[in-house]
């Protein structure tokens, strides 16, 4: 008998438009009435929260939450984690939420086969990096979302202008970041801006 496959909830946004915060309280409704099992996963690279916890910064939100810390540049060693869990629990993990899911290798074909897996699979992310361009995998789940029916939620926040924000604005020293700055670096800084607010210096086209 094959596994029916899960489905693919996708949480996309800006800075500061709470996705975290969408993020754990799904995660939390899951497990207090579906009783369902949620493994939380958390890349290496995001540096937001002390290491094996996701944190929003919402002061609204659920807070912070344990999560199972994995390198960003290899998600695979995850599934023996998962198989190990399963083990333990003596049931299927229902649910697989993926914070940050920008700064993980391989996302497109990990979320596909933990879907194929029969998981449920949330994750949360940015779709743009800070020179605007896509962000790691994040823009290719919107095929996963199609392919195993889910839905995306776009989440909004607001430039200072008081218009939609889609970009994240880096700044260092309170200037923005030239283009030829690392796509992820330590200790950034970014506020939400609309297009017209968005500045990219040393644009190459
Ligand atoms: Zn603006």
């Amino acid at each position: 008998m094959s596994t029916l496959p899960g489905k693919l909830e996708l949480i996309v946004g800006p800075m500061r438009s709470n996705k975290t915060a969408e993020l754990l309280r799904r995660i939390e409704t899951r497990r207090e009435y579906a009783n369902q099992y949620v493994m939380l996963l958390k890349p290496s690279a995001d540096t937001k929260a002390a290491a094996g916890l996701v944190e929003s910064r919402n002061r609204n939100g659920c807070g912070k939450m344990q999560a199972v810390e994995f390198y960003s540049s290899n998600p695979w060693p995850v599934l023996a984690a998962i198989a190990a869990t399963e083990q333990k629990i003596g049931k299927r993990i229902e649910c697989i939420a993926i914070d940050e899911g920008q700064f993980v290798s391989d996302l497109f074909l990990f979320t596909k086969r933990l879907l194929e897996a029969g998981h449920d699979v949330m994750v949360s992310g940015l779709e743009l990096d800070f020179r605007g361009l896509p962000f790691g995998e994040m823009l290719d789940l919107s095929w996963l979302v199609r392919m195993y029916p889910g839905n995306i939620t776009e989440l909004v926040a607001y430039c200072a202008c008081g218009a939609k924000a889609l970009y994240p604005q880096r700044l260092v020293d309170g200037k923005p970041a030239p283009y030829a700055s690392p796509i992820i670096m330590a200790g950034d800084f970014y506020e939400p801006r609309c297009a017209e607010h968005f500045v990219l210096p040393g644009l190459p086209h």
